[in-house]
């Protein structure tokens, strides 16, 4: 159990994944490797040129995406729907770790992050000889899209988020979720909840290119009050679990657990990137603790290296 416990992590060995991407519907390999302490989580894209593979996994390169989260490094080089890899790590205590993708876009598994979780649980993970930072929020940041989805950050002494959704479609309706991060909640809780759409976005979606590789496999899928996948949800409230999920992703997206409480009503990816960036820059806003003790200032936190092409 590695959340509660103050130093950092790696997995014990390398894993290997394999499915289609979500968007691309093409067949994409993922290997998850172990990587040295302090160098937080960062993706490789194997398919381009070596000098400008590295895509750190943080809220300064985290770009626009429909439907997804986005990370894409100085040089341009991106890499799409990281966001279940992301709640994996952070749900599980993983601090650093390298993930080399040869495709545009993470594969999507089954729509959860529980292949991943089984696959890490699998090989275990390595205490690493080096305290743990912990980014505390010390002021609420509040953001807000046109649509009317906001969500606020604030200090707590935990880690909670407590958001609620609001679908036309009467099979996910109205759903609020809270969720309280600690040893073996998210394995419990949120784990296995699967991304959802309604059957009107799908044809929409493939019309525009994208979820060319959706399918009842990897998403559930709604229509006219209905839950179409044979077998119906895997657990209550499935539909807002999954979100929780995402916005537990996408924090990590700040490169290390946090201690705050998020509350976002329609939660969605565009959001939450637009939230941890405008927590990441407002250095008022946060401390970084290690060891009980705050850094001297955001100053003393290194943003993980972009590849050094630049240099190169
Ligand atoms: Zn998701």
């Amino acid at each position: 159990m590695f959340i509660d416990q103050p130093f950092q992590t790696t997995l014990a060995a390398k894993i290997q994944l394999e499915d289609i991407g979500l968007h691309s519907g093409r067949y994409v390999r993922a290997v998850i490797c172990p990587a040295p302490a302090n160098s937080g989580i960062k993706f490789r894209r194997i398919d381009v040129e070596e000098s400008l593979q590295t895509v750190p996994a943080h809220a300064e390169y985290a770009t626009e995406a429909r439907l997804c989260t986005r990370i894409e490094n100085g040089e341009g080089v991106g890499l799409e729907t990281v966001e279940h890899f992301m709640a994996a790590f952070a749900g599980l205590g993983v601090d650093n770790a390298i993930v080399d993708i040869d495709a545009s876009e993470a594969p999507i598994l089954d729509g959860s992050s529980k292949p991943l979780v089984d696959a890490i649980n699998r090989v275990g993970l390595t205490v690493q000889p080096a305290r743990r930072r912990h980014l505390v929020v010390t002021k609420p940041i509040e953001v807000q899209l046109e649509c009317g989805a906001w969500a606020r950050i604030e200090p707590a002494d935990h880690l909670e988020i407590d958001i609620e959704i609001d679908f036309e479609d009467t099979a996910i309706g109205k759903q609020n979720y809270h969720y309280r991060h600690g040893n073996g909640k998210f394995e419990a809780e949120l784990a296995g909840a699967r991304t959802f759409c309604q059957m009107r976005d799908v044809e929409f979606m493939q019309n525009a290119g994208l979820a060319l590789g959706g399918s009842l496999n990897n998403a559930v899928v709604v229509e006219n009050g209905a839950v179409l996948n044979e077998g119906g949800l895997r657990m209550e409230n499935e539909f807002v679990r999954h979100k929780a999920l995402d916005c537990l992703g996408d924090l990590y997206l700040l490169g290390m657990q946090i201690r705050g409480k998020l509350t976002s009503f329609r939660p969605g990816h565009a959001l939450s990137t637009k939230l941890v960036q405008a927590l990441w820059r407002d250095t008022m806003a946060y401390q970084i603790i290690e060891d009980g003790v705050p850094m001297a200032s955001s100053d003393g936190y290194a943003l993980p290296e972009v590849a050094a092409a630049a240099a190169v």
